[in-house]
């Protein structure tokens, strides 16, 4: 008996008109003639992918080219800037949403002594962008895949505790959740010149 192997689905992009694995692309809807970022590919309607870059952007957003992966005219085109800062803007959302809710059911934890502690659980580190030489000296002996993002004062305020720099992620689903949603992230926000 011949076994088919399982195909991942893929997407093309409009800008580059690549085909890539759904993970790797941005995927927008169109709605009462406005363009909204889909993060978790959810929303109804007619949708276009694009790769996470700024050549991307600047292909896709003309009006001949949305038209067509549209079949609808935008009220609004945006510009690669404002349509990169919506998107940046979901997807920080989505990154604290996901860890917050990981921290409630003990998926998440924080600070260096507690990261320590689940060492040999941890499947992915947050790591924040004025984390001291020091810690993260400390830190990459651990091998864990790491994301450096947003500060050490950002991250207590929204767990509501002091300043804290390392987060780790024990919880597999919230780790590859957040693990795709950062790689975006980080692509736009520093790849993007
Ligand atoms: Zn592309």
């Amino acid at each position: 008996m011949r076994v088919k192997a399982k195909s991942e689905p893929v997407r093309m992009c409009v800008g580059c008109r690549d085909r890539k694995r759904k993970e790797e692309l941005l995927r927008f809807v169109e709605r009462d003639g406005v363009l909204f970022f889909d993060p978790f590919y959810r929303a109804e309607g007619r949708g276009m992918n694009l790769c996470p870059s700024r050549r991307c952007f600047e292909r896709a957003l003309k009006k001949s080219v949305l038209d067509r992966a549209l079949r609808t005219s935008l009220a609004y085109v945006p510009s690669p800037e404002e349509l990169r800062d919506q998107v940046l803007d979901v997807l920080k959302d989505a990154i604290v949403n996901s860890l917050r809710m990981g921290y409630r059911f003990r998926g998440v934890v924080l600070g260096r002594e507690a990261v320590f502690r689940n060492a040999d659980r941890l499947s992915l580190l947050i790591l924040a962008e004025d984390l001291s030489e020091n810690s993260l000296r400390e830190i990459e002996p651990l091998e864990v895949e790491s994301y450096t993002l947003f500060t050490k004062e950002y991250w207590g305020e929204t767990f509501n505790r002091k300043p804290t720099g390392v987060i780790g992620v024990l919880d597999r689903g919230i780790a590859n959740k957040v693990s795709n949603l950062a790689e975006k992230f980080t692509a736009l926000y520093r790849r993007w010149s």
